[in-house]
Order: C-alpha cells, then structure tokens, then sequence
C-alpha cells in the first residue's frame, strides 16, 4: 500500500474518529431493511421512519404478511417508496425461502432486491466483514482525493480494494462517508476546514479558483 494512501487513512481517522454507521438497528435484518431505505435518503429520516415501523414490524415473516400498500405508507417520507416496499417484500421472502439470514456478502447479493452496495454496508456492520460499499459520498470523496480515478461506483470499490489492505476496507467506508457527509460536501467542499489538502487532487486543481464546481 502506497504510505500516501496510509498518511491520508490516518488523516481521515483523526478528523472523523467517530465515523459509524449512523443507522440504527438492533438486528441484522432490520439493519438490512434501514440499508434499503437509506437510498437517496438521509440517515435522520431513515431512523426516523424505522422507529416506528419496527414496532410493527421488524422480521421477515411480518414484512411478508403486511400488505404492500400499507408498507408503501409506512416508508413513504424514504423516497423511491414503491421499489423499497417492493424490494423489502422480495428480500424478506428470499430470506424465508432460505431459512436464514445470510451473513455473506455473496449470500446477501442473492437475496432478491438486494444490490452490491447494501450487501457491503449490511456484511461489514453487522458481520463484521471487510467490505467498501461506495455510495455517492465514498464515490465523490474517493475520486476528489484522487484515491481512486474511476466513473463507477463499481471500479470506484475495486480501485479502493487495491489501494488498502483488506483490514482497512470498512474503516475506509465510514471515515470516507463522514468526510463527504460533513466537510467534503458535493456542491461546496469545505476545504478551508479539511486537513487532507496537501493529499487532494480536487483541491490541488481548484485551489485559488472555483471550489464550488462539483465533481
Ligand atoms: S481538500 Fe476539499 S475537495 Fe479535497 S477532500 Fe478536503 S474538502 Fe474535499
């Protein structure tokens, strides 16, 4: 591993000593179904919603029998309610089929309704496993910092893959997540309070010009 890659890992680490997940669950299928509904959403209105709605439902057997509608209300202030009530039916069903829960990445991908990325968040937080699930904050702030220089999110997660030692994966995950959620914005970076400048590739091209240009 390049020692760039590491000073900018234990700089990451020193701004964000806290970087979690920031879903609340008390399983890992319920943190399953949080994943879910965290596309395009804040982590805030997530566990919001999930407060409530693991009161009344909060396995696969109650996901199944509850009406589709009746989940579409439950989830609606997510976003994209329909495809989430959607995919939390198939997955829940997929899960019953099976008889468990999986805890691999390559059986949570099997689930219906269930894609890379939340395969990743779900292996590593609640299996402890080494995984890079690159949502659009691990895919912006990768890509600024120069970490990586890759269109998808897809070759985003294997370049990181390559780029740290698989002990590191998840860590990188939530240290890269609260940069982008907290300083690294996607519309305004607030680089005048990131200590990662002298690592950065945006800033090194945008420095004295346009900060706000988004990526
Ligand atoms: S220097 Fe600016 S663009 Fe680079 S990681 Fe920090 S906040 Fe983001």
């Amino acid at each position: 591993m390049l020692s760039r890659n590491r000073e900018i890992f234990d700089l990451l680490a020193q701004k964000h000593g806290d970087a979690h997940c920031e879903l609340n669950y008390d399983t890992p299928f319920e943190l399953l179904v949080a994943v879910v509904l965290s596309a395009q959403c804040t982590d805030k209105r997530v566990n919001a919603v999930t407060e409530e709605l693991f009161k009344v439902a909060d396995t696969p057997e109650a996901f199944v029998a509850m009406p589709l509608d009746e989940l579409e209300k439950r989830i609606y202030s997510c976003g994209f309610y329909r495809n989430k009530a959607k995919a939390i039916k198939e997955l829940s069903a997929s899960i019953l089929e099976l008889g468990e829960m999986p805890s691999t990445r390559e059986g949570l991908m099997r689930l219906r309704g269930v894609g890379r990325k939340t395969a990743n968040v779900v292996y590593a937080v609640a299996f402890g496993g080494n995984a890079i699930a690159v949502d659009t904050h691990v895919f912006r702030v990768a890509n600024r910092l120069g970490l990586v220089n890759a269109a998808t999110p897809e070759l985003t997660e294997q370049g990181l893959m390559e780029a740290f030692d698989e002990d590191m994966w998840s860590r990188l995950h939530h240290l890269l997540i609260f940069q982008g959620r907290y300083v690294c914005h996607s519309r305004q970076p607030d680089c005048a309070q990131c200590n990662l400048t002298k690592y950065c590739a945006y800033y090194s091209a945008h420095a004295g010009k346009d900060e706000h240009e988004t990526v």
